[in-house]
């Protein structure tokens, strides 16, 4: 059984279902309205997530590599594309930064996987700091709809057998032969093994023995609505990872025009604090996300959008709050925290485009 069906939970069960074994996931809905939601909430609420292979970490270039490499299957066999291969650009000026990207791109390159490096990114239409080295990925590249992903992955997995659950669980429990899972509303589920995948709400369920440190923080993305002219200027930008000089923010991560649920095209821009905000709590977690504080940034990720894209022409601005889960290494925690209970959690703000394998090696661990 999975707990939490983002694209790590998803990944879990679309591989768990893989191997014939009897697997059911259950995964809160997204909420049709945050401020009235009293759930868990998910970090991967929106339709552009980067994905590229070059990072100046190895075990998150590796994951990619193998989610990557699943994606056109996954695709095929749901019939739901999620993969906007555009390219990225990753630029950097952090010298050790750069010297462990280019450690990641020679191993990369050694698995056929081509990554350029330039001393400055030339498209009129991007304005990256010219003292950043510029490393340049093309297709695949590029930029996922996480919703649409995980779609896709519990698609995929409903094909191969596995159920899928709409609810939210509470709590868990020990029982003689597994473990039983209480559900909002008063079901039950017994499994022999549970992978609990819950991105930042993972530590809240109620019975789970200790966890290892699951640091969760306050995120905001600014978006931009671009009309058809507009999309047209930008056509063929790729994802952009830079840095900046501001006394916020460090860098600041972009997806290029993009489709939304509503009809409409946004480009998004994230950026990382230089001070995180922390969620040390449900309580907190849920405040934030039902909470409109997320607009206070919108000046600030604004001025930081339009000096990426100079000349940059939106109908309209708006902010969204999100959470990210940071752990002490960087990497996710895919371990046993009892016999025969997984946890997969931990994104550090990388797994959407990892998802799908870092979900495949908790299923590995939880089927032994
Ligand atoms: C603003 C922002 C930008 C990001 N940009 C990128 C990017 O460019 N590239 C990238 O690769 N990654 C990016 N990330 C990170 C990425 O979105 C996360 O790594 C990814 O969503 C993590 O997946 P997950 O499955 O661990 O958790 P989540 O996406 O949080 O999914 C967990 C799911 O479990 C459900 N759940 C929790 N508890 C329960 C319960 N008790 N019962 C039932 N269901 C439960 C939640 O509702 C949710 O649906 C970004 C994150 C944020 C916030």
């Amino acid at each position: 059984m999975v707990i939490g069906l983002g694209p790590m939970g998803a990944g879990a069960l679309r591989a768990a279902a893989a191997t014939g074994v009897r697997a059911v996931g259950v995964g809160s809905p997204e909420p049709a309205s945050f401020a009235t939601h009293a759930g868990p909430f998910a970090s991967h609420y929106d339709s552009g997530r980067v994905t590229r292979h070059v990072d100046a970490t190895w075990e998150w270039a590796e994951f990619a590599r193998q989610a990557i490499a699943a994606y056109p299957t996954i695709e095929e066999r749901s019939g739901i594309t999620f993969h906007r291969p555009v390219g990225v650009v990753y630029a950097t000026n952090v010298r050790d930064e750069i010297a462990a990207v280019e450690s990641v791109v020679t191993r990369l390159g050694a698995l056929g996987i081509a990554v350029e490096q330039h001393a400055a990114f030339h498209d009129p239409r991007v304005a990256i700091d010219p003292a950043a080295v510029c490393f340049v990925e093309g297709a695949p590249a590029g930029h996922v709809d996480p919703r649409r992903m995980t779609a896709a992955q519990l698609a995929c997995a409903q094909l191969d057998g596995g159920r899928v659950v709409r609810g939210v669980a509470v709590a868990i429990e020990r029982v003689s032969g597994g473990w039983r899972v209480y559900l909002h509303g008063g079901d039950t589920v017994d499994a022999e093994r549970v992978i609990v995948a819950g991105g930042p709400h993972t530590a809240e369920l109620a019975g789970l023995p200790p966890v290892p440190p699951l640091d969760v923080r306050a995120e905001v993305v600014v978006m931009a609505v671009v009309d058809a002219a507009e999309q047209a200027r930008l056509a063929g930008l790729p994802s952009v990872i830079a840095p900046v000089d501001d006394p916020q923010f460090l860098d600041v991560y972009l997806v290029p025009p993009t489709d939304y649920p509503d009809g409409s095209v946004r480009i998004k821009l994230g950026a990382t604090r230089h001070a995180p905000v922390a969620m040390p709590d449900a309580a907190a977690r849920r405040a934030w996300m039902r909470g409109d504080a997320h607009t206070a940034d919108l000046a600030a990720l604004r001025r930081l959008t339009e000096a990426l894209l100079p000349g940059l022409r939106a109908e309209r601005w708006e902010t969204k709050p999100c959470l990210i889960t940071d752990t002490p290494t960087g990497l996710p925690y895919v371990e046993h925290i009892a016999d025969d209970l997984v946890i997969a959690a931990g994104c550090n703000g990388y797994a959407a485009k990892s998802g799908d394998a870092i979900g495949a090696l908790a299923s590995r661990l939880a089927l032994g």
